[in-house]
């Protein structure tokens, strides 16, 4: 589970988030929508401390990841993250893509550590791409790969931000597929996303984001379907 308190983030004077309150039980998919700018990456970036908060509180599966005398690095290896540009090294296959953080940073041997990548890779339909470097894939594989590389490590929490907004439309089913059939599997998830289909099919509860505040949170058929607040409708009018 992921339970966000009061969450703040500004830059110098400039305030993104101001004051986020939400939960992701286990094994829920959220979605979260809301125009350019609204904070939603930011959100995210807080959520496994490659931004740090402001103030606010971050607690993933009990532990507080803003607590000053948490070990940061074991407590962002829980959580998984892919983002819209894939971010895959480019002079590594997918294969060892998709190792070298379990061997550098989990310390498995390399039997264990192929082994899971193979188990990974199958799981998002690339195992046979697996001696391909990024480059001879198309963004829609690539974009796979790295959800694999994320599940190898075994994350308690996956997020996701906009991961099929790079991709050519053609592509974008191969990777909404495969975030389906996590959901299907328990996975938690909290996923940035402008695929309102996705959102209202797959997720448990829609968060609509404006301005830094969370404007509206409850469940997809609710706030996609009959939004209560003039500005989710707003929003919805522009991208539906
Ligand atoms: P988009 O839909 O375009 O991805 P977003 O909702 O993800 O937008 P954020 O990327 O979270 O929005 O940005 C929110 C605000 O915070 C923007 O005004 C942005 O310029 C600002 N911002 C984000 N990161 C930084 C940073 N590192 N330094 C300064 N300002 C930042
Ligand atoms: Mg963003």
């Amino acid at each position: 589970a992921v339970e966000i308190r009061n969450l703040h983030k500004s830059f110098g004077a400039l305030q993104v988030l101001k004051g986020i309150d939400f939960t992701v039980d286990p094994g829920q998919v959220v979605c979260v929508i809301g125009p350019s700018g609204s904070g939603k990456s930011t959100l995210l970036r807080c959520v496994n401390l490659l931004e740090e908060p402001t103030s606010g509180q971050v607690v993933v599966d009990g532990v507080e990841l803003t607590h000053r005398d948490v070990d940061i690095d074991a407590a962002r290896r829980r959580v998984g993250m892919v983002f819209q540009q894939f971010n895959l090294f480019p002079h590594m296959t997918a294969l060892e893509n998709v190792m070298i953080a379990q061997r550098r940073v989990l310390k498995r041997g390399r039997a264990e550590a192929e082994r899971i990548a193979v188990e990974n890779l199958e799981k998002v339909g690339v195992a046979d791409k697996r001696d391909s470097y990024p480059a001879q894939l198309s963004g829609g594989q690539q974009q796979r790969v790295a959800i694999a590389r994320a599940l190898a490590m075994s994350p308690a929490l996956m997020l996701f931000d906009e991961p099929t907004s790079a991709l050519d439309p053609e592509l974008v089913g191969d990777v909404l597929t495969v975030m389906r059939k996590l959901a299907e599997e328990g996975m938690t998830m909290l996923v940035v996303t402008h695929e309102m289909a996705f959102a209202r099919d797959v997720a448990d509860r829609v968060v609509f984001m404006d301005g830094g505040v969370i404007v509206e949170d409850g469940p997809a058929e609710q706030v996609i379907g009959a939004p209560r607040h003039e500005r989710t409708k707003s929003f919805l009018r522009r991208v539906l």
